[in-house]
């Protein structure tokens, strides 16, 4: 049988029947039936933590992305339910002894901002350095850090369908009003982009931008097919949603308007690519995720694939050379695997920068070229993306190759440079410039613009 694609309903969604959306969040532990079969002390310890990082966790998630009779080693469960090891045994013991005492929420919240003050709620520079102005006026719902790139955090977009235990943006979803970034106008950001045509992309993000209705989304979007817009070529939306709501795709009331406004983004000339955060081969393992992969592809949109290299949740080579050809076969475009950032739980998650290296390339050997367009292990520090290329020896030295991929200077990019090689480090800052040299190449000019923005 032929079927006939039609205007306005040119990609039918395939029949799944509309789900209801269900959150818990952390005082909402005991309505959770699965984990009420967990030992007792279990569920204290994710109390215990869920007062001080975010917890958030949808229906969909529980029931069909985690495997419990793998908890607790599902990855999927690490990616979303807190565990002690989360927090430093000195914070975990203090916030246990509280809750054991019975103390009100003010105690409790004033010794979570305590400790949360102690986890480097803003990694990198984000809130000083990524500042820019329209009239004078700062713009705090936009970063411009590279030059071709803009990124827009939509004020209604700032929360997330689940959250994950490792996410670096944790300290704007726990009600620290400072922290949080977020824009009210799209009148803004429209008229910085007016003024910015060396930018040639648009990154939404968030949170989830997915979190929001169409007709919000379409506010900032449809105003960019405007000829004062021709300078902005991709629009990207960075979001979880198809991990942690493929509905949102298919079958949530306004999805097929979500569909269509994808389709006329790309019908009038924009590159439009949902960049999709993937930790694991699970999140693409129902019907439902593949039939909203699908749909968004009719559009003409495409979906790039990124996600950090987390311990507990995805640190080892198999797993990720699954992931990459589960995404090829869908599709979908394998483009950065990251480092965690030095922030939050960090120590739970964190995985040395030598052992990341060797994770990517074994799952590189294992997958065809096609899958070999995730570019990485990334850093995104201060300076820029810092990829770690390699490990070799120079006369004798060991050392690690690096590269930027992307920069603060964009002439930083593609320039290789050396650091010693070293089991134990996890972050930038954690390395020493190769063959006795002082600094890296960019540490002075880099100093310089920290200065500049104060
Ligand atoms: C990663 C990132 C971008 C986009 O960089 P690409 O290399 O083009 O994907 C833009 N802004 C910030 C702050 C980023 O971290
Ligand atoms: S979906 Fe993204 S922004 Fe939301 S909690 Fe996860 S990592 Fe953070």
């Amino acid at each position: 049988m032929n079927s006939i694609v039609t205007f306005p309903n040119r990609i039918p969604a395939a029949e799944f029947e509309e789900r209801r959306f269900t959150v818990y969040t952390d005082r909402q532990f005991d309505k959770i039936d699965v984990i009420q079969q967990l030992p007792a002390e279990t569920l204290f310890e994710m109390k215990v933590v869920a007062s001080v990082l975010p917890f958030r966790v949808n229906e969909y998630v529980i029931n069909e992305l985690i495997n419990w009779d793998r908890v607790p080693n599902d990855p999927i469960y690490q990616l979303v339910f807190p565990q002690k090891g989360m927090l430093k045994d000195e914070h975990f013991d203090r916030m246990a002894a509280l809750h054991r005492e019975g103390a009100d929420r003010k105690a409790i919240q004033a010794l979570a901002k305590d400790i949360r003050d102690e986890l480097n709620p803003h990694p990198a520079g984000q809130m000083d350095m990524n500042m820019p102005t329209l009239g004078g006026e700062v713009l705090d719902g936009i970063q411009h850090k590279y030059r071709e790139t803009v990124l827009f955090f939509p004020a209604q977009g700032q929360t997330c369908h689940s959250y994950c235990t490792f996410c670096f943006r944790w300290a704007q979803f726990v009600g620290d009003k400072d922290l949080k970034m977020s824009s009210t106008e799209a009148d803004k950001l429209h008229g910085y982009l007016q003024e910015h045509k060396e930018v040639t992309d648009l990154l939404v993000t968030g949170g989830d931008p997915m979190v929001m209705k169409t007709r919000s989304l379409a506010q900032y979007l449809e105003p960019l097919l405007a000829p004062e817009f021709d300078h902005i070529q991709t629009i990207r939306i960075g979001t979880k949603a198809l991990t942690f709501w493929p509905y949102r795709f298919v079958t949530d009331k306004d999805a097929d308007e979500l569909i269509e406004l994808f389709a006329r983004l790309v019908d009038a000339g924009k590159h439009l690519a949902i960049m999709a955060h993937y930790n694991h081969w699970q999140e693409i393992s129902t019907d439902i995720a593949e039939e909203a992969i699908r749909r968004i592809r009719a559009t003409g949109a495409e979906i790039r694939a990124q996600g950090p290299l987390i311990k507990h949740v995805n640190d080892n080579a198999d797993d990720w050379a699954k992931l990459w050809n589960k995404e090829v076969q869908l599709g979908i475009i394998p483009y950065y695997m990251f480092v965690e950032r030095d922030t939050g739980a960090k120590a739970y998650f964190e995985v040395p920068l030598a052992q990341a290296f060797h994770i990517y390339r074994e799952a590189m050997k294992k997958v065809s070229g096609l899958a070999r367009t995730a570019r990485g292990p990334s850093m995104s520090a201060g300076p820029g993306k810092v990829e770690i290329q390699g490990i070799t020896e120079i006369h004798g030295e060991k050392v690690f190759v690096l590269r930027f991929l992307q920069g603060r200077n964009p002439d930083w990019v593609q320039r290789p440079f050396f650091a010693k090689y070293s089991e134990t480090a996890t972050w930038l800052p954690d390395l020493k410039p190769a063959f006795g040299e002082e600094k890296f190449f960019f540490e002075d000019e880099y100093d310089a613009m920290r200065k500049g923005n104060g």
